[in-house]
């Protein structure tokens, strides 16, 4: 029996990123661009207007005010979509629209509200002159030429999944169509005696396929196209024409035909037509899963296609299409991230499980006041499809047969969470370990005031081996906690504590959902064996040995060099390790940005 991840890297390493097309944008959605994409304009393509009002030169608003407003000469009007047909001299406005081109001459824009007009119109005036009624600076709203975009910048990179806002940025480039890698056909087989298509009324022993429309909308889901071969039937002969009839898809999948007890036809056709990699997986539902490549001819040329068999059982081919079709898919259309979303949630439910596989439990996951909830979706049959219909989420029960107790945080891959949003959840961690007397804690302290410095709200873990000082015998909040209680918070106006009763020394990863969404860094000292990035700190006298082994470090902070391709930061210099730490993991803010535009209309 392989695990999880080995079946996983097989599949994977069957695949390869298909090719790019071109074809027009609004086709594009979702797809990977396949080159990088320069502007060869500015946008906005002209000085504008960011409000409808008048252009002027600031100057000659100087000291306008509602009691002493500045009265300039109208010379012209321009609209969005045409050019000026007049400059702006002193003492002199032209009206102007939003978007419309800033005329010669003119350096800020006065909106409407801040002039005499509509008192000038109800009183039945005329807009030969216009009373300024505030004094602006020069560039007040004005929309620059380039402010968005400028001619020659790298816009949007290769690789980069084309989502609503980059399609529009290809369009105001002026760009109708775009490179990227085309999305796999994925033919798609269901197997069994007993199938019967939806539109056909049930006879004895007979059921509705529905496999192949799980499967198909999987496949539409993830951004492949669904190619429905229909139903083969449990000999190698129906099988095996069936199979060539998708031999022009990117990847085929069966469903059925794999588990023990069958005729193993799916094995046998899969072993005379191709190479067969067929194993038990260590997963529950799924332990059935054939994989291999169909070899075709065409031409002199041998192509090979992938086949993915999934089992029979509707849960069991959803689960493991999720686990290892889905990931295929997404690796062929050239995506970098090919991992759900995994979240980590208490469960409600206590889940006896005795088998020794990881267990895939379907489950319904709410956010509780700031925490979330994971619950059973009911009878967990791999037959049973309304299971999966209830679920928005695979709770991961680990290999070993010890099932959860109600309350235990479970890991659960979200199921209708995209692939990205897996980045988004993850709070940027890093964890500086050392041996004792390397600096550690002094560059721990030094890194938190430089990250403070520049803006970032930073959290800090310390792993207290010899408990901790703050619960003192006698206190109130100790008391609390003598008397039974499992958490203590204590809250004065200016901090808050929060002191929970653990059974066993908890992991880092344990720790971190803890810590709250709202920081933007957390510095952890210590933690060696976790899986976190870390950095070393190292110092020469201590031994030319690290604590931990080079490749699963991000760097080594030292004032000694080693001989290993990681990046060794110099000791003692704690901006160039911010830097590092900045750049590697954190996304960096832009600092102030200037709300100028918030005052812009729609
Ligand atoms: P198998 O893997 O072929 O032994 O099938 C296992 C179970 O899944 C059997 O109860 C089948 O009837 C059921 N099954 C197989 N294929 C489908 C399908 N396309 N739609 C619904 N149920 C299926
Ligand atoms: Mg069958």
């Amino acid at each position: 029996m392989i695990s999880v991840e080995e079946a996983l890297e097989k599949v994977l390493n069957y695949v390869e990123v298909l090719e790019p097309e071109r074809k027009p944008i609004l086709d594009c959605l979702g797809q990977v661009l396949a080159e990088d994409v320069y502007s060869t304009i500015d946008i906005p393509p002209l000085d504008n207007s960011a409000m409808d009002g008048y252009a002027l030169r600031a100057r000659d608003t100087l000291g306008a005010s509602e009691s002493s407003p500045r009265y300039l000469v109208v010379v012209g009007e321009v609209a969005a979509g045409s050019m000026p047909a007049q400059e702006v001299r002193p003492g002199t406005a032209i009206r102007i629209m939003t978007g419309a081109p800033l005329p010669g001459g003119a350096d800020a824009v006065v909106r409407f509200e801040d002039t005499d007009e509509v008192n000038r119109k109800l009183s039945g005036g005329d807009l030969s002159h216009i009373g300024i009624l505030c004094q602006v600076e020069k560039g007040a709203d004005v929309r620059g030429r380039g402010e968005d975009i400028a001619r020659g910048d790298l816009i949007l990179k290769k690789s980069k999944v084309l989502r609503p806002q980059e399609i529009g940025v290809l369009a105001s480039l002026g760009l109708s169509t775009a490179l990227v890698i085309r999305r796999p056909i994925v033919a798609i087989l269901a197997t069994g005696d007993e199938l019967i298509g939806v539109d056909q009324p049930l006879a004895p022993g007979k059921i509705h396929d529905s496999n192949n429309y799980t499967i198909a909308a999987e496949v539409s889901r993830y951004g492949g196209i669904p190619k429905i071969l229909g139903i083969g039937r449990d000999s190698v002969q129906s099988l095996t024409k069936k199979i060539y009839e998708g031999l022009d898809a990117d990847m085929l999948t069966t469903s059925g035909g794999v588990s023990k007890g069958d005729y193993d036809i799916v094995k046998n056709v899969l072993a005379e037509h191709g190479e067969v990699g067929f194993w038990t997986v260590c997963m529950k539902p799924g332990k059935p899963l054939a994989f291999g490549v169909i070899r075709k001819t065409r031409g002199g040329k041998v192509k090979k296609v992938p086949h993915l068999g999934l089992p029979g059982n509707p849960v069991s081919s959803m689960v493991t299409f999720e686990q290892f079709a889905r990931p295929a898919i997404l690796k062929m259309m050239g995506k970098k991230i090919l991992a759900k979303p995994v979240i980590r949630a208490i469960i409600d439910d206590g889940i006896v499980d005795t088998d020794e596989r990881r267990l895939f439990a379907r489950v319904s996951v709410t956010r509780r006041g700031g925490q979330y909830y994971a619950s059973v979706t009911g009878p967990q049959g791999s037959g049973i499809l309304t299971s999966m219909a209830k679920a928005n989420g695979l709770a991961i029960i680990p290999e070993g047969g010890k099932g959860v107790k109600a309350g235990d945080m479970v890991e659960v891959q979200m199921l209708d969470w995209g692939e990205e949003q897996g980045d988004v959840e993850k709070l940027p961690v890093v964890s500086i370990v050392g041996k004792s007397q390397s600096g550690k804690t002094v560059l721990m302290e030094q890194l938190i005031a430089e990250f403070k410095r520049r803006g970032y709200k930073v959290a800090a873990i310390k792993h207290g081996r010899g408990g901790m000082k703050i619960d003192h015998p006698g206190k109130d909040s100790w008391r609390f906690a003598q008397a039974g209680s499992d958490a203590v918070l204590i809250s004065s106006p200016d901090k808050l504590a929060f002191i929970k009763s653990v059974d066993h020394d908890l992991g880092i990863e344990e720790i971190l959902p803890t810590v709250g969404p709202e920081f933007d860094l957390v510095l952890v000292e210590g933690f060696k064996k976790s899986k976190i990035p870390k950095i070393e700190v190292h110092r020469k006298g201590l031994g030319h040995d690290l604590l931990c082994s080079p490749e699963e470090l991000s760097a080594i902070v030292t004032d000694e060099s080693f001989d290993t391709d990681i990046p060794q930061l110099p000791w003692g210099d704690t901006v160039t390790v911010a830097d590092f730490i900045e750049k590697n993991f954190v996304l960096k803010s832009q600092g102030s940005v200037s709300l100028a535009p918030m005052k812009e209309k729609g």
